[in-house]
């Protein structure tokens, strides 16, 4: 099979005897790479060139298997990734342990190799649909709103409109505070639903039809108003504020305030062909930056003078 559609596979284990019979019955249909320690494992994963799955022990010394394998989904770049346990662990506690920390699948040694060759096939194919999905789809995985693709279409389709109908496009980034601080006191499945009520409360907060919002990337989010304004989008700047001070969610380590708040930065251009979104989003950030460093839970529009 051509080295480029072959799926790669990552061993993970600290005696590599162990996982010699296993390396080499799946080298036949895969690329397969080894690790002997978590660390080695989290940075082959973390690396541009990802394995498309993981075989991981769990008992290794320093960090064992669900301590990798909780660092693996808690990453928003390695979450995705299928983690299957091969295991001498075999009591029904350490399975849901394993499949508790997000593993797909638990296999037990004595293994049958036809057996993890079946699984490892299964596993690997409906990731492959789901990168299809994924890729296909304009909608955020998590949260359900559209994601950063359709941003990037939405905005060039209304710098257009603005340019035809000589109206004026306002842009909004929106970001969470301290949202580090949040996942490292409440955990990473804690903050994934923090972003879906995030991202719901802002798609509710905004009135207009044409109005526009998208998750943009991590804890960022974007919101596309046409024909608006300065004034306008320092409005719906406000109302977004306010949408997510009433949900009122705690975040009790945040130096911002004893709950979730977000930070927004606001640019209004005029379309024109001279210019392009870009120079929108990049006015946007940078307002966004100053709202951080004002002391956040506030919004800031780009002005000449301010930046
Ligand atoms: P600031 O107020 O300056 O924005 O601080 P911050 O902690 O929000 O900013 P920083 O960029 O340092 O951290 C962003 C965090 O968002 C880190 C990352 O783990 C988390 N994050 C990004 N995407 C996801 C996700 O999909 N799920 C979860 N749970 N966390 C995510
Ligand atoms: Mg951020
Ligand atoms: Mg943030």
């Amino acid at each position: 099979m051509d080295e480029q559609v072959r799926s790669s596979i990552l061993i993970v284990d600290d005696i590599p005897a162990n996982i010699k019979v296993l390396g080499e019955s799946l080298r036949a249909d895969y690329r397969i790479r080894l690790a002997t320690d978590g660390e080695k494992a989290l940075k082959m994963a973390r690396s541009s060139n990802p394995p498309d799955l993981i075989l991981l022990d769990i008992v290794m010394p320093k960090m064992d298997g669900y301590e990798v394998c909780r660092h693996l989904k808690e990453d928003p770049t390695t979450r995705n990734i299928p983690v299957i346990f091969i295991t001498a662990m075999a009591e029904e506690e350490d399975e849901t342990k394993g499949l508790a920390c997000g593993a797909v699948d638990y296999i037990t040694k004595p293994f049958s190799l036809p057996i993890v060759r079946a699984r490892v096939r299964t596993h690997l194919e409906l990731k492959r649909h789901r990168d299809t999905l994924e890729a296909l789809s304009t909608l955020d995985g998590l949260t359900g709103i559209p994601n950063r693709r359709r941003f990037d279409e939405v905005l060039k389709v209304e710098w257009l409109r603005g340019q035809r109908e000589g109206a004026p496009l306002s842009l909004l980034m929106i970001d969470i505070d301290h949202f580090k601080l949040y996942n490292d006191n409440y955990g990473h499945i804690e903050g994934d639903d923090c972003l879906k009520r995030v991202a719901a409360a802002l798609a509710g907060a905004i009135s207009r039809p044409a109005d526009f919002i998208a998750r943009f990337g991590g804890e960022e989010f974007a919101a596309v108003l046409p024909m608006t304004d300065g004034l306008g989008a320092a409005t719906v700047a406000a109302a977004l504020l306010d949408s997510i001070r009433e949900l009122d969610l705690p975040h009790a380590h945040s130096p911002a305030a004893p709950r979730v708040t977000i930070s927004l930065g606001g640019a209004t251009m005029q379309p024109s062909r001279e210019g392009n979104p870009i120079q929108l989003i990049e006015r946007a950030d940078r307002a966004l930056y100053a709202a951080k460093s004002a002391g956040r839970n506030r919004h800031i529009l780009w002005s000449p003078e301010s930046s």
